[in-house]
């Protein structure tokens, strides 16, 4: 096999080791082979960006919208080919694949007009004949570091951004799903960009990530994954003084309270919680549920959750795909052996499933009688798990809600207005579902959280600007 070589300067380099790319859905099916890089690499991707930054920084709106219209729709036209590819490499079902590379198509479409529509201020001064003028400029040089679970869509809404605010950048994708960066990395070395702004570098966290974080040339970092990780990262940039953007972690509730449409309360909670194998930071891993509709809705789940199928990701009509590896999958299974050491009741699910290929199936968990404080209430599993934590009533559930080290989505499912605006008003979380999933969320308004979720701006919509752009103020005196 071909290795898939690594982009830097506008040339594909290679450094003779490489990693195999495994679909999780049958093991013996090897997706590509992908180089492997090293820090060195990464020193090389870093200078030829430092190279083309100022360049990129002094092209036209017109420039960066025609290359980040170019880059959107050839992803677009090709997203039932790279959807399967998707699904084939982290092993979400074909439709949510397809799902995420159309969304990944739009951000950059959306980034395109972004770059034309970028403004500044002009403002009189309290001083007299002096003009004040309040502009953007980029960052610099960004380094850009993904998770696996969104290995589309994520680069895209950090790439996009960066290259519309005039930003070069050097991309380390997951060393899980290298795939759809190279796919992407490859639209992007055709699209007009000149050498040296976009630079892909794949490989290990320690190696060519940490040359990131701590390289001087490195004006900004914004990273997505694991708290443990996105910790150390900020202490690293804040000592060397990079601007960083961390998204992490969640352990996101979904209320349901005994006034709930119980069709829509069990869509939201089994989408939210088992869909993309549970593999979302946004998933619903507590569902808080009120006395009154408690057993209705958890027989609901589970009649549900008898019917979903779980197969192969490419298989048509599949709901849920495998775990991603065998190491997220020992996590999970591990995290129900916790669930029963504390006390809670296995009520479906959980075993390992076997299917027509060797992969990392698993039917989707649920516990009930589990209690906010247990540790499969409070770390995040990142697997189709979840839990349900009973109470009294909806005052009790907003505690319990916010009683978490994270705070990236919270939902809600009632009829009521007044509990409906309650709880926009007082989750502690960064983005609040009314009837919805916490999970599933539109490409162009800012997205993160609060608390140990996220850390600094947020991403997407136009708040992305924030982070990629650095203000200055001018007075002007005639
Ligand atoms: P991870 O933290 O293990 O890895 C994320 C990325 O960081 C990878 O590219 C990895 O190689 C790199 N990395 C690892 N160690 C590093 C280091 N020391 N220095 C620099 N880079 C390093 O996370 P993961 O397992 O790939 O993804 C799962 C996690 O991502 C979950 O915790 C999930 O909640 C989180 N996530 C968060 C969001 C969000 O927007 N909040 C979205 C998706 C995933």
């Amino acid at each position: 096999m071909n290795v898939m070589k690594h982009y830097i300067n506008g040339e594909w380099v290679g450094n003779g080791k490489s990693r195999k790319n495994i679909n999780p859905s049958d093991t013996s099916d090897i997706v590509g082979v992908y180089a492997d890089g090293d820090s060195e690499l990464a020193e090389q991707a870093i200078a030829a960006a430092r190279q083309a930054a100022s360049g990129w920084a002094g092209s036209t709106p017109q420039q960066r919208f025609d290359i980040l219209d170019f880059i959107g729709s050839e992803i677009l036209a090709r997203k039932a080919e790279l959807g399967r590819l998707l699904s084939r490499e982290e092993g979400k079902t074909l439709p949510e694949g397809m799902g995420e590379v159309g969304r990944a198509g739009q951000i950059f479409k959306f980034y395109a007009g972004e770059a034309l529509r970028l403004a500044g201020e002009k403002i009189p001064s309290v001083r007299p004949g002096v003009d004040v003028q309040i502009t953007r400029e980029p960052l610099g040089v960004v380094g850009v570091i993904t998770p696996w679970n969104f290995p589309i869509a994520i680069p895209a809404w950090k790439i996009a951004p960066a290259l519309a605010y005039g930003n070069a950048v050097v991309f380390k994708p997951a060393e899980l799903a290298p795939g759809c960066a190279w796919a992407l990395a490859e639209i992007l070395s055709r699209s007009g960009l000149p050498a040296g702004v976009f630079n892909m570098v794949m490989g290990g966290g320690e190696s060519v990530g940490q040359k990131l974080v701590n390289h001087k040339d490195v004006d900004g970092i914004s990273f997505t994954g694991s708290i443990e990780v996105g910790r150390k990262i900020a202490v690293q940039c804040v000592q060397r003084r990079a601007k960083v953007q961390l998204e992490m972690g969640g352990k996101n509730p979904l209320v349901v309270l005994d006034d709930a449409d119980l069709k829509t309360a069990v869509n939201a909670a089994v989408n939210g919680a088992y869909f993309s194998t549970g593999q979302r930071c946004t998933a619903s891993s507590r569902l808080i549920v009120t006395d009154g509709i408690h057993d209705r809705f958890v027989n609901a789940v589970i009649e549900r959750l008898k019917g979903l199928k779980v197969d192969d990701a490419l298989k048509e009509g599949t709901e849920m795909g495998p775990v991603v590896d065998d190491a997220q999958l020992q996590k999970n299974l591990a995290y129900l052996e916790v669930g029963a050491e504390e006390g809670a009741t296995l009520a479906y699910g959980g075993e390992r499933l076997k299917r027509g290929t060797e992969g990392f199936y698993m039917a989707p968990a649920l516990f009930t009688g589990t209690h906010n404080d247990m540790r499969i209430n409070r770390e995040e599993i990142f697997g189709p798990i979840a839990g349900i934590i009973r109470v009294k009533d909806y005052e009790t559930a907003l505690v319990v809600a916010n009683d978490t080290e994270f705070g990236l989505s919270a939902g809600i499912c009632t009829s009521a207005l007044k509990y409906a605006s309650h709880f926009q008003r007082h989750s502690q979380a960064g983005m609040v579902m009314v009837n919805l999933p916490t999970a599933g969320v539109d490409y162009h308004v800012p997205f993160g959280g609060r608390k140990g979720s996220s850390y600094g701006t947020r991403e997407q919509g136009s708040y992305a600007a924030e982070f990629y752009t650095t203000v200055k103020t001018t007075y002007i005196a005639p």
